[in-house]
């Protein structure tokens, strides 16, 4: 048989359920568990602390109309927070809080239907807030940060000095420097987000009580659309507000998707108005983003940008051995320094080869020597997909031409030098993502409608002269395949 608490919910979750939208039904109703109906008193268990925090922010108006219809004028809630067992295994539980409905609004503005019982406040330190549960996180955001990406296991090198010790005073001081937002940049695999997490965990490390959430720009936007489609915006923007320390990893992936981008030009505004901290990651420095709206990026200018830069060879034999010492294997040094001369441009190729050579000796329980490393890295390096870089391309076009470098970017109005130096831009604008005005400038101080004019060119040359036409085709395949 029902009993007369289970009635009375019931009776809740019937206006409930025709005021709001299913999604946000399944997400705060449904797991809700009447468990007690005290004279005028019914007591819901919630799953969480966050979980009553949301109810008490969003739907407290909700839920003091439906009681006052269920219980009369005198009605009233209690919560029993019964804590996820997974992330509070230390938790005496199930917790009971006694918390009369009412809400920071509701102490500005109390309500008329809605006695305000102050009895069970909570004593002690907390003052006047009768809702902070001493012991309990204020929000039960897990912050997605990887152990293993902290600052001891972050080798430090002249690469990444200034982006390092910036994210050092952030861990320290979140929200109270002047680098705000930090914005890290460098190319593939050079430690961004290894970087960005570490700067959480120290922020963890020295507050535990501050929400920290790491997301890339990616969830982000996935989350967003899923807000859109399931008509709870609001939720989504009120649960990124209530964020201490924000991460969003690869920001350049908001290019071209200029509804991400407004929403989280708000978001910004608004975290950043609130002295929360601002940690970005991205392929480039704002100056040479493209798809990114000018508000945006103004806002990005506004803290410090920093990159990492390639690690030069100690460095990269360092991190090396960090690695193997992390994972506690051993391996010849002449090995490493060889991983650490082959592969040159990214850690995260580097790693992959190290972990190749210990798979290949324990699967075929060889030992690890010069030979094996050779012939693994050898694979890896042809294997691996490699940027193409402007640096690359104007290699690979001297290379062609039998032309030093230095010559190609000199002032020379040489008929080969010219073409040479046109061809290098066109590739340049056809591989990589720079802009015109950075190709111009790598490409010999030239500025950008120089870079327009040279790809035309090449275009017009491609289909009037043959000769020229077999040079682009064959420099072509040998960019592509590096
Ligand atoms: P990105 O985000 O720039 O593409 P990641 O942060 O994913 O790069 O780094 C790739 C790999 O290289 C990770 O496993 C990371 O731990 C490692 N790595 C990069 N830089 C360093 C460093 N300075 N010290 C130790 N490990 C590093
Ligand atoms: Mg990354």
């Amino acid at each position: 048989m029902e009993q007369g608490y289970e009635k009375v919910w019931t009776g809740c979750l019937a206006v409930i359920r025709d005021n709001i939208s299913q999604n946000a039904y399944n997400t705060w109703f449904a797991p809700i568990r009447p468990v007690r109906l005290n004279k005028n008193i019914l007591t819901l268990q919630v799953p969480s602390q966050f979980f009553y925090e949301w109810l008490e922010e969003h739907y407290i108006d909700l839920l003091k109309k439906t009681i006052k219809k269920e219980l009369g004028p005198n009605g009233r809630l209690e919560y029993s927070i019964v804590m996820d067992n997974t992330c509070h295994a230390n938790q005496p539980q199930p917790f009971t809080v006694h918390a009369p409905t009412l809400n920071k609004k509701a102490l500005k503005n109390p309500p008329i239907s809605m006695p305000v019982e102050m009895s069970h406040e909570p004593k002690g330190v907390h003052g006047l807030n009768p809702f902070v549960i001493p012991g309990l996180k204020k929000l039960n955001v897990h912050p997605q940060l990887i152990d293993s990406y902290n600052f001891d296991n972050f080798i430090q090198g002249d690469c990444n000095r200034l982006a390092r010790s910036a994210g050092i005073a952030v861990g320290q001081n979140p929200g109270k420097t002047s680098f705000n937002p930090l914005l890290i940049y460098s190319g593939n695999g050079l430690g961004k987000t290894h970087l960005v997490h570490a700067i959480g965990i120290e922020v963890k490390d020295h507050y535990p009580e501050k929400t920290v959430l790491y997301v890339t720009a990616e969830q982000f936007t996935n989350q967003f659309i899923d807000s859109i489609r399931n008509n709870n915006q609001n939720d989504f923007v009120h649960f990124y507000q209530m964020i201490d320390v924000l991460i969003v990893d690869d920001i350049h992936c908001l290019a071209g998707k200029p509804k991400t981008q407004d929403v989280f030009f708000h978001l910004f505004n608004q975290l950043h108005q609130n002295g929360k901290q601002i940690i970005i990651t991205s392929d480039m420095p704002p100056v040479e983003m493209s798809g990114i709206e000018p508000r945006l990026l103004s806002r990005f200018k506004w803290g410090l940008s920093a990159d990492l830069q390639v690690p030069d060879f100690e460095t990269r034999i360092a991190i090396l051995q960090k690695k193997i010492h992390n994972d506690g294997v051993e391996m010849p040094q002449e090995v490493l320094e060889l991983i650490g001369s082959k592969i040159k441009t990214n850690v995260r190729e580097m790693e992959g080869a190290l972990i190749s050579i210990l798979a290949q000796s324990s699967m075929n329980k060889k030992d690890i020597t010069m030979k094996l490393a050779a012939s693994v890295i050898d694979k890896f390096v042809k294997n691996a997909p490699r940027e193409i870089t402007i640096d690359y391309i104007q290699q690979a076009v001297c290379k062609y031409f039998d032309l030093p470098l230095d010559k190609m970017k000199s002032a020379s109005r040489k008929r080969e030098t010219v073409q040479a130096r046109q061809l290098a831009m066109y590739f340049s604008k056809i591989y990589t993502k720079s802009s015109l005005a950075v190709i111009g400038n790598k490409c010999g101080n030239k500025d950008h409608a120089t870079v327009l004019h040279a790809c035309k060119t090449v275009k017009n040359l491609i289909d009037t002269d043959k000769r020229f036409k077999k040079y682009v085709a064959e420099l072509q395949n040998i960019i592509k395949i590096v």
